[in-house]
């Protein structure tokens, strides 16, 4: 039985391994790979790392900092959670763990724009296909953005992308949008291509318009799965719940990172991860007093 396991191996589950591991807690973390943090090309706005740092680079030296504390680190997808008087077993694809408090940390999924496997990594890679305005508008400053995407969130997006360029274009997935205050495409997009330097929008009017890069403003599916199964209340938007501690609505359950609602950086991730390790660990030296 240990003390915690951590579902999810991004910023937020291992920042939350190293808090506990450095308590003295004895912690697993249980991890699909993948995750948004191992898309990030380089990211500039993380303070230790002046020249920026890749997003696997990043993960590597945080699993790392984990493990040398003594978290242990396994590359499972957790498919099930039982809940009993003694706390919550695991199960993953083979293998079943017990803890008495479990983290939740595993994120969201982007929508992606229409583009192959192979296609989206490369775009990713070179900038021309970006997710997060508040992570790299400032590499994108004064390049011909488009924004890809429809309703609010859309046009919230496009409107946040004009401060750092004043050639911004909306482009609807499908059907019509109306923007009273941004530059919307007439027609919604009909095909997507990628030259060596640039994004290639064919509307479905015909019209063929390029772009130094493209956001896609097409919104995420939470992993929540199994918070949902062990019935943990979510919001409206269908993220976890949680209270100023990081404690969900089910006693022993801990939420951290983009899964709650805060805003999706790895410095949020990370501060709420040492927030709730902490409360973890108070909570677990508080039920062994009574
Ligand atoms: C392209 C891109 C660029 C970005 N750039 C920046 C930036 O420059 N600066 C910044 O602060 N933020 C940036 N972000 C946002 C940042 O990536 C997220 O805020 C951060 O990764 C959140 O961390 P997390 O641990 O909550 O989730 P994630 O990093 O998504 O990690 C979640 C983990 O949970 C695992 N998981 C999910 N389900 C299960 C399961 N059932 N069992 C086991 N494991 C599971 C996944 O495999 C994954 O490893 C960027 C995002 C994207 C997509």
């Amino acid at each position: 039985m240990l003390d915690c396991i951590i579902i999810g191996g991004g910023p937020a589950g291992l920042t939350a391994a190293l808090y506990l591991a450095r308590f003295r807690r004895s912690v697993t973390v249980l991890d699909a790979g993948g995750g948004r943090a191992r898309l990030i090309p380089a990211t500039h706005n993380f303070a230790p790392f002046p020249d920026g740092i890749a997003g696997p680079d990043l993960l590597d030296h945080m699993r790392a900092s984990a493990e040398r504390y003594g978290a242990s680190i396994l590359p499972e997808r957790a498919v099930s959670i039982a809940v009993d008087d003694a706390g919550f077993r695991v199960v993953t694809n083979g293998q079943s763990h017990r803890a008495r408090a479990l983290v939740l940390a595993t994120g969201v999924t982007n929508h992606r724009p229409p583009l192959s496997e192979a296609d989206h990594a490369r775009a990713l890679a070179q900038g021309l296909i970006r997710y997060c305005p508040v992570c790299d508008g400032y590499e994108a400053r004064d390049m011909r953005i488009a924004v890809l995407g429809a309703g609010r969130h859309g046009a919230n997006e496009a409107r946040f992308l004009g401060q750092f360029s004043s050639d911004v274009t909306l482009i609807a997935p499908a059907g019509y949008i109306y923007s009273a205050d941004v530059t919307v495409a007439d027609a919604p997009l009909a095909d997507l291509a990628l030259t060596e330097t640039e994004v290639v929008a064919t509307l479905v009017s015909g019209a063929v318009l390029t772009f130094d890069t493209l956001y896609a403003a097409l919104g995420t599916t939470p992993c929540t799965d199994l918070a949902a199964a062990l019935g943990v209340r979510l919001t409206d938007d269908g993220l976890v719940k949680v209270d100023a501690r990081q404690r969900t609505s089910v006693n022993g359950v801990y939420a951290v990172g983009d899964l709650t609602e805060a805003l999706d950086q790895i410095g949020v991730a990370m501060g709420q991860a040492a927030i709730a390790a902490t409360a973890l660990h108070n909570d677990l030296s508080e039920r062994d007093r009574r």
